[in-house]
C-alpha cells in the first residue's frame, strides 16, 4: 500500500492542542443544537427501510459516497434497537455490493466518526480503482482536498447505487 497525504511534502508533525473537557455538545445532544436528520434539514434520503435511510452528501468530491442513518434518533451502535443492529450488517453488505458494481470503484470504506452529530450514521466512501495513494486513512483527506463536484452529480451517483441494491 502506497498511501500518501493529498499535500505536498514536507509535512511537519504538529503538537496536539490542550484537551477540551468537557467536550462541546454535538448536534442532536441535549444543549447541542437541533438534530439535522430529525429536523429534515439534512440531504434527503434516496432510499430507506424500516430501520435506516441512505443519503448522498451535500458536498462531495467522490460521487457515489453515501451516509447511512438510523431512523431512530440514537447515538451509536450500542444504542440501536436489537432489530436495527441485526439489520445493519446485511444492509451495509448490500450497499457495498451495489457500490462495487461500479467498475470505477476499487474498494468501499466504511467510517463511523460520531464527533459532529449525535444521530447514528456511518459513511460509505468509494475509493476510486487504482487510486492507491488514497488507501486507508488517506481517502477522507483526499475527499476533502479534491474539488467538489456539483451536488446533483452526487445525488445522481447515489441513486445509481440505490438502483443496484439487491432485494
Ligand atoms: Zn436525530
Amino acid at each position: 500500500m502506497s498511501m500518501k497525504a493529498p499535500y505536498r511534502e514536507p509535512l511537519l508533525p504538529a503538537e496536539p492542542g490542550p484537551r477540551v473537557v468537557p467536550e462541546p455538545r454535538r448536534r442532536g445532544e441535549e444543549g447541542g443544537g437541533r438534530c439535522g436528520v430529525c429536523a429534515g434539514s439534512a440531504e434527503p434520503a434516496v432510499w430507506g427501510d424500516e430501520h435506516f435511510t441512505l443519503h448522498p452528501p451535500r458536498t462531495c468530491s467522490l460521487p457515489g459516497t453515501l451516509w447511512l442513518a438510523s431512523r431512530d434518533h440514537v447515538d451509536s451502535f450500542r444504542d440501536l434497537s436489537s432489530a436495527a443492529a441485526a439489520g445493519f450488517g446485511p444492509l451495509v453488505a448490500r450497499v457495498e455490493t451495489a457500490m462495487l458494481e461500479d467498475p470505477g470503484v476499487g474498494r468501499v470504506h466504511v467510517y463511523r466518526w460520531g464527533d459532529g452529530a449525535a444521530h447514528f450514521h456511518v459513511w460509505m466512501m468509494p475509493r476510486p480503482l487504482g487510486m492507491l495513494e488514497a488507501s486507508g486513512m488517506m481517502l477522507p483527506l483526499w475527499e476533502d482536498a479534491l474539488p467538489d463536484v456539483p451536488d446533483e452529480e452526487c445525488r445522481t451517483a447515489a441513486r445509481r447505487v440505490v438502483d443496484r441494491l439487491a432485494g
